[in-house]
């Protein structure tokens, strides 16, 4: 069983036509990083940091991002390491956030606090510095949202003397979704999450969001339309919410030109098997098919 396991991990994913999917995952622990790679992944499409450090009692120093990103992404030398900054806001709120609740999330509330941000942005280089480095903005909305954050990235690397590292933006509300050409024009990449863009496309509370699958008409265009923008920018897109790893969500996600898919550790193995199972012709008819659904009025 450990032979097929190392066997299956060595075998590349690629579908039965010759397209290959660059498969990552979502961590926010080493040893999830560890089980990510023995599972095969490539590298690292999604750090949450803000897990690191929910019950923080205030914003945490550049030292303490460091010590807390250190074992996750030392394992990820020379691979690709996604790290998005700190995702606070709706259900993760850290206790000294409590009393300054004005409803911003992501990147918005972020950038109310710059000094907090631009400590996060120099551990990420400092520590990332070895690895093919991603710095992923989280419920992005307008690019003005990019290029504030882009003018931090540029004092933090002045700070650290450490050039590497591009910025991308995750696509996951309508009005990232409306503005995504605008956002690729400034980004390295896209990264769409599909968990808060099927919540809010369809307008139901992400806790319900179980029940309403990413399958939907609306939100499969939406995904269409954000893989669009980024290829016209000439840009990889990947996908890190949980429809990455679902098998009947995987086809569709292909279908629609993602290149790239961000599961959690226990669904890699998984999901790099199934790609190996698939034609890209047939993801593309299975897509636009689900797109058509769109027309006819059978769901919500
Ligand atoms: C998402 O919204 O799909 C996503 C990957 O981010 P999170 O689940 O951390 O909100
Ligand atoms: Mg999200």
């Amino acid at each position: 069983a450990r032979r097929a396991a190392i066997e299956a991990r060595s075998e590349p994913a690629v579908t039965t036509d010759g397209h290959h999917v660059t498969v990552l995952a979502n961590v926010a622990s080493a040893a999830e990083v560890g089980a990510a790679l023995d599972a095969g992944a490539e590298g690292v499409g999604l750090v949450r940091t803000e897990l690191l450090c929910l019950d923080a009692g205030r914003w945490p120093a550049e030292a303490e991002h460091r010590r807390a990103l250190r074992p996750l992404l030392s394992p990820l030398a020379g691979r690709v390491a996604t790290v998005r900054v700190l995702d606070f806001g709706g259900d993760k709120l850290p206790p000294f956030l409590a009393g300054d609740d004005d409803g911003s999330r992501g990147i918005a509330l972020l950038l109310r606090h710059p000094a907090a941000l631009e400590d996060q942005l120099a551990a990420i280089l400092a520590e990332g510095a070895g690895c093919r480095l991603r710095i992923l903005l989280p419920m992005v909305d307008d690019v003005s949202q990019l290029l504030a954050a882009g003018e931090l990235l540029a004092r933090a690397r002045k700070r650290t003397g450490i050039e590497t590292g591009s910025l991308g933006a995750m696509i996951e509300t309508p009005a990232a979704v409306a503005g995504a050409a605008a956002i690729a024009a400034h980004s390295a990449f896209l990264s769409i999450g599909t968990n808060d863009l099927t919540a809010s496309t369809l307008g139901i509370d992400r806790f319900a969001a179980g029940t309403a699958p990413a399958d939907h008409p609306r939100v499969l265009a939406a995904i269409a339309r954000t893989v669009a923008a980024a290829h016209d920018a000439a840009l990889t897109v990947e996908v890190c919410g949980e429809a990455a790893g679902d098998p009947a969500m995987l086809p569709l996600l292909l279908g629609l030109g993602v290149d790239e898919l961000s599961t959690g550790a226990a669904r890699v193995g998984p999901a790099r098997a199934q790609i190996r199972s698939l034609s890209l012709d047939d993801c593309r008819r299975a897509a636009l098919a689900a797109l058509e659904g769109a027309a006819t009025p059978q769901r919500g």
